[in-house]
């Protein structure tokens, strides 16, 4: 498993740049048992003696990686894996090339049973949003029915049962540019944002089963000189509610923001999927928690597709993107070991 995840964070694969982390995984994955597909830079390998008869456990994971800036990492280089005082350091190790090396490390030893039929799925462009590849595979009809999804994302050992719903928007206000020797002749754009900043900072936010909403102003841009009033201005804001609420929803709980533009940047809806389901409710039993997350992964894609889909992996959502990524080999060992004694 080791072995896997080093050779995975030495085959630089951030997103659009996923050939080469495909074509290892492919010639890796022809050499097991089992049937192999590919959809440009997705793969879907189902095991020997798939029937027809059993439920279907998929094991999904994303190729690729954010990018990363080298002369920021301190312990090693991003392509380089370290294994040091128990962690493995590198890009991806823990989002989520450590997932995916527990993956491999499963289905290339089939330390699985014959209880359920075994799928794995490996797809490109997760770090770009959505449609990726898993959109691909599934909208090519080459999956089977799947009873349950596993995503080994980093979730710091625990079940995730599913991801809040993600908006983006921007706001843009337009004034009159003058001379600011004559301020008072224009009409300052800035200005005009701050009602909405203010709003956006005091909009009530709830907690769903413990987890807290958010939202935050998180970019700002106007003016085009410093003599100049700004005659336009904008905001960019990040907001992650409950998986519940549809798009008009999430809409009508912001602020009315009167005669400024509102330009939507991006709608990822949330998903929540019933823990109590049968398979489901003995995975949970046997990993022993399961929670929400606030951020978005590809469980809700899935779940919006009818797809019972979690995530439960190795290292923590906090390493992921960050220079010095790391992921505990006591994590990567919990994780498959977990996942061993449930599908046996
Ligand atoms: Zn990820």
């Amino acid at each position: 498993m080791i072995n896997w995840l080093k050779k995975l964070i030495e085959i630089e694969s951030i997103s659009r740049n996923e050939k080469e982390i495909t074509d290892f995984l492919e010639s890796e994955m022809k050499k097991m048992s089992g049937e192999l597909k590919r959809i440009n830079n997705a793969l879907f390998w189902q095991c020997p003696n798939f029937s027809a008869d059993k439920k279907t456990i998929a094991l999904v994971s994303h190729t690729d990686t954010v990018p990363f800036v080298e002369n920021k990492w301190q312990i090693t280089r991003p392509l380089s894996p370290l294994e040091k005082d128990g962690k493995i350091y590198g890009r991806g190790s823990s989002d989520m090339k450590g997932g995916l090396a527990v993956i491999l490390d499963i289905i290339s030893g089939k330390k699985f049973g014959d209880k359920f039929n075994v799928i794995a799925i490996f797809y490109d462009r997760e770090e770009l949003g959505f449609p990726n590849g898993i959109t691909d595979l599934l909208e090519a009809k080459v999956l089977p029915q799947i009873d349950l999804a596993i995503v080994p994302e980093p979730t710091e050992r625990q079940v995730v049962h599913g991801v809040f719903t993600t908006f983006r928007f921007r706001t843009v206000s337009h004034g009159k540019a003058v001379h600011s020797s004559k301020a008072y002749l224009g009409e300052n754009a800035i200005y005009k944002l701050l009602p909405a900043i203010e709003a956006i900072k005091n909009i009530s936010l709830e907690e769903v089963e413990g987890v807290k909403e958010a939202i935050s102003v998180n970019l700002i841009s106007g003016g085009t000189a410093d003599n100049i009033v700004p005659d336009k201005a904008e905001i960019s804001i990040d907001c992650r509610f409950d998986p519940k609420l549809s798009q008009q929803e999430v809409i009508a709980r912001l602020p009315d923001f009167g005669d400024l533009e509102f330009l939507e940047d991006g709608f990822f809806p949330g998903f929540v999927t019933n823990p109590k389901t049968e398979i489901l409710s003995d995975f949970i039993t046997l990993v022993g928690s399961t929670k929400l997350e606030p951020y978005w992964t590809d469980i809700a894609q899935l779940g919006l597709r009818g797809i019972p889909a979690v995530n439960f992996g190795p290292g923590s959502a906090d390493q992921a993107h960050t220079a010095d990524e790391f992921v505990t080999v006591s994590d990567l060992k919990f994780v498959r070991d977990k996942l061993v004694e449930f599908l046996k």
